[in-house]
């Protein structure tokens, strides 16, 4: 057992809080989603927060951590779905959640300390010079920038710009290594693939570089259909389109828009399928004009953040919003994250569609991965068993349609990550002692582990660039 009075000794000077309770709360992401991780989760908890205020009080955290051989887990706004962030070996969560400045914006570039909260960044781009973060997770509100690049993939605006695995949307991260004496690199290009979505496992990210585009006040607009299928149509359409500028597509099935979305239920029939979008101003009279030609129905739209009235903003009906409202209301709800890969997407998700019904409702999020139109689903699951969710899974899978489980907490089974040899060799460097949130890179953990199980990920392999 480590001896943590000397260590909070060591750490003289940096914000440390030990109340059980209160490391208890810090210790805890959204794993609760999943029936699964909630069941292996539960219990787990640090034995510090350490929340430093700058770079050097990192490099003197990990440097303390190191000599007294302590995990360590960062951690953002703790949004992190599959357990991201929970210290499954206890020790040290590092809080980053103080280091919030914006620390210098350009053209096209804006450079944050990791516990910026997205949204603010996007406040500030946006009065200095009119521009905002290419997308964001739907979490923007709450989540940090380093959180997002270590834990996220995508989120509203992927439809223009695809995810962070896609080289150029992210420009350069600082991370601090966890050895004896910590080092600081500056990581950019193909690098940047050894710490995005790598859960904080081979380095603490204490700077992010990220790229800007053209902001605008999006309009909020629903667009109802008769059936899902129908909705899913427009939506591909929709992403076609070359003229009309949006920064999001979602079409969510019935019954959920009812259901579910207790604040816009007013504006939906029980049994309509919704397209969730977000629309450039200028755009309207051309998407208007689109929507109508597709027999879609205006059901709701909102040009200024003062005409919600309260309602949350539309992209908080989309990503992983859809499910936490799902669960707000039944909590037995869970859900899948489902690839329809292109060309075929359509087909695939009428596949799905007609073999589940409402055991999975529907809902997808159109983006642009490789400049091909493709879509992801997070459809929701009406849970009754762990062997009949696994059975969905494998269902989705021997129908061409990969699964990246959210029902695991480790980097390869989650699925998103490819860990390989070069991703084990950066670890070695960085992390000699396997300190850094230890249990979530099976290739650390089992030497012999076979990196080429032919699953498909989502974030490329580092071998691919070597
Ligand atoms: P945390 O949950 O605190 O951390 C995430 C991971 O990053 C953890 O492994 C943590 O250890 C690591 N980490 C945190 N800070 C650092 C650091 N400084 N250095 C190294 N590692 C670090 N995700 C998406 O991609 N797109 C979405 O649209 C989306 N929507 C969501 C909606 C809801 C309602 C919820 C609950 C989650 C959603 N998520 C989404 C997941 C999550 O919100 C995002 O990934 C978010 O950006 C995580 O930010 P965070 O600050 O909460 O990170």
């Amino acid at each position: 057992m480590p001896d943590y009075d000397a260590i909070k000794k060591d750490l003289e000077g940096i914000e440390v809080e030990d109340n059980p309770k209160l490391v208890r709360q810090k210790s805890r992401d959204f794993f609760w989603y999943s029936p699964i991780l909630k069941d292996q989760l539960e219990n787990v908890t640090a034995d510090l927060v350490v929340s430093p205020a700058s770079e050097e009080e990192v490099i003197r955290t990990l440097k303390v951590a190191y000599a007294h051989g302590v995990p360590v887990t960062p951690r953002g706004s703790g949004t992190g779905n599959y357990g991201q962030a929970m210290p499954l070996s206890g020790g040290i969560i590092l809080n980053l959640a103080r280091m919030t400045k914006v620390k210098e914006i350009g053209p096209g570039r804006v450079v944050c300390e990791p516990g910026a909260i997205i949204a603010d960044v996007d406040r500030q781009t946006k009065a200095h010079s009119g521009q905002e973060l290419r997308f964001h997770p739907s979490t923007a509100n709450t989540a940090t920038i380093a959180g997002f690049v270590a834990g996220g993939s995508g989120g509203v605006g992927s439809i223009n710009w695809g995810g962070l695995r896609d080289l150029g949307n992210v420009l350069r991260l600082r991370v601090v290594t966890m050895e004896a004496e910590p080092r600081v690199l500056e990581l950019s290009a193909w690098d940047l693939q050894k710490v995005t979505h790598a859960y904080g496992t081979n380095g603490i990210i204490t700077e992010v570089e990220m790229p800007l585009t053209v902001s605008y006040d999006w309009v909020d607009v629903l667009v109802g259909f008769d059936d899902f299928m129908g909705a899913v149509r427009f939506a591909d359409a929709l992403a076609h389109e070359n003229g009309i500028l949006v920064k999001e597509i979602a079409p969510i099935a019935a019954p959920i828009p009812f259901q579910y979305f207790s604040r816009h239920k007013q504006y939906v029939r029980p049994d309509q399928s919704v397209v969730v979008t977000m629309v450039a101003p200028h755009a309207m009279d051309a998407f208007l004009a689109f929507a109508g030609k597709m027999k879609g129905e205006i059901v709701f739209r909102a040009d200024t953040l003062e005409s919600l009235k309260g309602l949350p903003q539309a992209f908080e009906l989309t990503w992983n919003h859809t499910t936490l409202r799902a669960l707000k209301v039944d909590p037995t709800i869970t859900y899948l994250q489902v690839q329809y890969p292109s060309p075929d997407h359509v087909a695939k998700v009428a596949e799905m569609t007609r073999l589940f019904g409402d055991e999975v409702p529907g809902h997808l999020e159109f983006m642009r991965f490789s400049g091909k139109i493709q879509c992801s689903g997070l459809p929701l699951v009406r849970f009754t068993t762990k062997e009949r969710l696994e059975e969905i899974i494998r269902i989705h899978e021997d129908h061409g349609c990969p699964v990246f489980n959210p029902h695991r907490y480790t980097l390869e089974e989650g699925g998103m990550k490819r860990t390989d040899a070069v991703q084990l060799t950066f670890k070695k460097e960085t992390d000699p002692k396997g300190l850094l949130n230890p249990g979530k890179m099976i290739a650390w953990e089992n030497p012999d582990f076979d990196f080429s199980a032919g699953k498909t990920f989502l974030f490329p392999g580092l071998s691919d660039f070597a």
